[in-house]
């Protein structure tokens, strides 16, 4: 069954009496081509446990399931559950999850569909996939929410490769001196290496957003790209620092909770003039900034506010 095609997804709407949910961000893809790109970029094999977030009515799902050793599939919508269990009935490695990926405790998942090895005492012991990539055409209105939900659980994962709006992927992608360089983008870069897969424009899509997308893949690193003494601390200063964007770093970062003197001592040993601002920070920047702030904090007694 062609489900990128125009007129089959019309079909299966009339059938089941189908509406498209905005809240949910429901724009189904339409173009085969692009479901290849994803399909491709995602270097999907028969080793693989693919996790899909958000699979519709299938379209994604299907591509996957015929390179992947098991494609699980997460949706929301309870309205596509029997939906799916029609498109996707000739695939004996797909299982669809009724749920909010949001919610799902996706450690978990992947475990127990063999993604990943489990303790004794859990039932299973060996993984029975090499490796599990994720995939998605994600819902514009939680994408960065799901992103950060999954990099931050740091679960047993290759890749990431996921379809979202064009301005969060360039935000994502963003480096130092950059109007979109922000929290996500050193955050994302920190946990992975990014690719860009393909752009997509808006008319590849039924219905039709109001903006262009673009396909990530998501390599996550196996070691981090910077030496931390506390990792809470690097995101503390990002926070902080991106908080409160157009003030300097003296003033942005007194949301750190440290003493003025305190946070000038710490900008002056980072080598960081006190009066640049976050978006002009790299990765590095952030990592030598939060050390100084880690050591601080070990000789140190903060003040009455501090909540360090
Ligand atoms: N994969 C299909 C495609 O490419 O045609 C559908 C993509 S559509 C942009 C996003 C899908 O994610 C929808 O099916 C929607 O119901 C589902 N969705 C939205 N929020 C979700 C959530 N929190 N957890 C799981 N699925 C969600």
């Amino acid at each position: 069954m062609e489900l990128y095609n125009p007129s089959v997804i019309h079909g299966i709407k009339n059938k089941y009496g189908f509406k498209f949910s905005k809240s949910l961000g429901q724009n189904f893809l339409t173009d085969r081509s692009v479901l290849e790109g994803i399909v491709q970029g995602a270097d999907i094999s028969r080793e693989d446990l693919v996790l899909e977030i958000g699979p519709g009515i299938g379209t994604l799902t299907m591509e996957a399931a015929k390179k992947a050793g098991k494609v699980v599939a997460v949706e929301i919508d309870g309205n596509l559950i029997e939906i799916l269990s029609e498109t996707l009935a000739g695939f004996d490695n797909v299982k669809v999850v009724a749920g909010n990926i949001l919610k799902t405790d996706v450690q978990k998942l992947i475990a127990e569909e063999g993604g990943a090895t489990l303790q004794e005492g859990d039932g299973r012991k060996q993984r029975r996939y090499e490796n599990v990539k994720i995939i998605g055409n994600l819902p514009y209105y939680i994408t960065t929410g799901i992103i950060m939900k999954l990099l931050e659980e740091r679960l047993p994962v290759k890749s990431i490769t996921i379809m979202m709006q064009k301005e969060v992927a360039d935000r994502i992608k963003s480096g130092p001196g950059s109007r979109t360089y922000g929290a996500i983008s050193v955050a994302v870069q920190y946990y992975c290496h990014i690719c860009t897969v393909e752009e997509v424009p808006k008319e590849c899509f039924m219905p039709m957003p109001k903006v262009d997308s673009t396909v990530l893949r998501l390599d996550i690193r196996e070691t981090p790209p910077v030496d931390l003494i506390d990792e809470k601390m690097f995101f503390r200063c990002i926070k902080a620092g991106f908080g409160q964007r157009r003030k300097t770093l003296l003033n942005s970062l007194k949301g750190l909770q440290f003493r003025k003197e305190v946070i000038e001592e710490c900008l002056k040993a980072a080598e960081i003039d006190p009066m640049r601002r976050a978006e002009t920070l790299s990765l590095q920047d952030f990592a030598t900034l939060a050390n100084e702030f880690s050591q601080k904090r070990g000789n140190q007694l903060p003040d009455r506010k501090s909540v360090v």
